[in-house]
């Protein structure tokens, strides 16, 4: 079923007592502002994991930003998805693009990292998004497609109705460039064609899509308005507790 979800994703930001109190009043407001079958999620660092679990109440869940590919073994400074799930936590991101530029991480490695991650029952929030140059040469139909073919299509259906698929163009990730709501509908709808190709009509309807890249408590509600887009993924505005619960408040 199409769940509805604004994840952040804090990346290399918050010290351990930044983290406690900004997840602290997060908690806090969108105990007061999230309806029923809305998903709040926080993707933290890992020193944070554990933390921030015990003090979620299940009002906001957990997730990781990254996961090892091995189960376990000699892999210094990694940590795996069971290591991860061992914390409390219930998400993990896989594939975003900071990880797919600056640590050379490939579709093939996605795709492992993506099931070790189903196999520890994380749910993975993978990303796939094009870069400005394939926004303006007109290659990004065939990159994204190339991104879920070589990533993600490689699950058999029963394991990719567990995953979340986030969209995120490069070019609108920390730029303050957004996509309009039409270029981010218009890829969403896109890549439920292709899951449909793929899966059929219905694990299409019922995958969840977020659209990522400058989100934030101005743009967020007419981004969510769109048919195809299931809520957010965000970076800068999840850093603020009150930009992260508007957002949520735009979800319809
Ligand atoms: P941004 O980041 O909201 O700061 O653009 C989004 C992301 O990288 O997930």
């Amino acid at each position: 079923m199409r769940k509805k979800i604004v994840a952040g994703n804090w990346k290399m930001n918050m010290d351990y007592s930044e983290g406690i109190s900004t997840f602290s009043e997060i908690v806090n407001m969108v105990r007061d502002e999230k309806k029923g079958d809305q998903i709040a999620v926080i993707c933290a660092p890992y020193i944070h994991l554990n933390s921030l679990a015990q003090l979620s109440s299940g009002i906001v869940k957990i997730g990781a930003q990254n996961c090892h590919q091995n189960e376990s073994g000699a892999y210094t400074g990694e940590i795996s998805a069971k290591m991860i799930k061992s914390t409390g936590c219930e998400y993990v991101i896989v594939g975003h693009s900071e990880r797919r530029q600056y640590f050379a991480e490939s579709d093939v490695l996605l795709a492992e990292k993506t099931a070790i991650a189903l196999k520890n029952n994380l749910t993975p929030i993978f990303c796939i998004g094009e870069t400005l140059d394939e926004r303006n040469n007109g290659s990004y139909y065939q990159v994204l497609k190339s991104q879920l073919e070589n990533g993600i299509f490689l699950l058999n259906a029963e394991d990719f109705a567990k995953v979340v698929l986030a969209y995120e163009p490069v070019w609108a990730i920390g730029t303050g460039l957004t996509a309009t709501p039409e270029q981010a509908q218009d890829i969403h709808a896109f890549i439920r064609s292709e899951i449909e190709a793929k899966y059929g009509w219905q694990l299409a309807d019922d995958t969840t899509i977020l659209y990522g890249g400058s989100c934030n408590p101005k743009n967020a509600s007419e981004l969510f308005a769109q048919n195809d887009i299931d809520g957010g993924l965000i970076g800068g505005a999840s850093l603020k507790s009150r930009d992260f619960t508007e957002i949520i408040k735009a979800l319809n």
